[in-house]
């Protein structure tokens, strides 16, 4: 049986890179679920779709063709064999996302996606909102990274400015707390520290030391 981890939490917390360097460092698959949501999110918005009209954004979401890969910066996203990395990561498309995470029916679709990918992917670590709590529950090890929201803010505005965005970190952290309180308070599979997850608090300590941690847990 395939072995899984899984890693949410909110906006900033470092996920993103510690799930990589973990499942790297491990030798598993990794899935960035909020990539997920992303690439959705850009693709109706390129089609001009509503993104509150969720039947019109389903029937994209099983028309068109997304591929996950993992690199070495991140996780590579095509649509339809077009990088749309990059574009993903863009305010508008972070702004607009959480339109299509509040959404029942495209969550259902987007989990389906999610344990489609576990199939086949052997032994993951996967990162997200409800990876633990709601699309694999039974999972081998849980946990829960957080950290204060201005330490969040500079890491997030620093990621946007190596991608060569220009960004105000008030801006940033106002955007970071607004996602927050959307992630956290939907009706659809809210943010949750899963009852059974090991928190890690990430506001005093480097991206390396939680792996470090999170390894040693992994390993026990
Ligand atoms: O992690 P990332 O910032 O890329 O996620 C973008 C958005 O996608 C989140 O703010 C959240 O609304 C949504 N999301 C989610 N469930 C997940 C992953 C992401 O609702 N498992």
């Amino acid at each position: 049986k395939s072995r899984i981890v899984t890693i949410d939490g909110p906006a900033g917390s470092g996920k993103s890179t510690v799930s990589r360097e973990l499942a790297r460092r491990l030798g598993w698959s990794f899935l960035d679920t909020g990539a997920m949501y992303r690439a959705l999110a850009y693709a109706a918005a390129e089609e001009g779709q509503d993104l509150g009209d969720e039947k019109g954004v389903a029937e994209i979401a099983g028309r068109q063709n997304f591929e996950f890969t993992p690199s070495s910066e991140g996780i590579k996203v095509f649509l339809d064999r077009r990088d749309i990395s990059k574009e993903i990561r863009s305010p508008e498309v972070t702004a607009s996302v959480s339109r299509i995470a509040s959404s029942v029916v495209l969550r259902r679709l987007l989990v389906e996606m999610q344990r489609d990918f576990a199939q086949k992917a052997g032994d993951m670590v996967t990162e997200g909102r409800d990876q633990g709590s709601v699309v694999f529950p039974d999972a081998d090890v849980k946990f829960y990274l957080d950290a204060g929201v201005k330490i969040r803010a500079q890491r997030r505005a620093a990621e946007l400015e190596a991608s060569g965005q220009r960004v105000d970190i008030q801006d940033v952290m106002k955007a970071i707390e607004k996602r927050d309180l959307a992630d956290k308070s939907r009706e659809a599979a809210p943010l949750v520290c899963p009852e059974d997850a090991i928190v890690i608090d990430s506001s005093n300590i480097s991206a390396e030391q939680v792996t470090e941690r999170m390894l040693s847990a992994v390993k026990e």
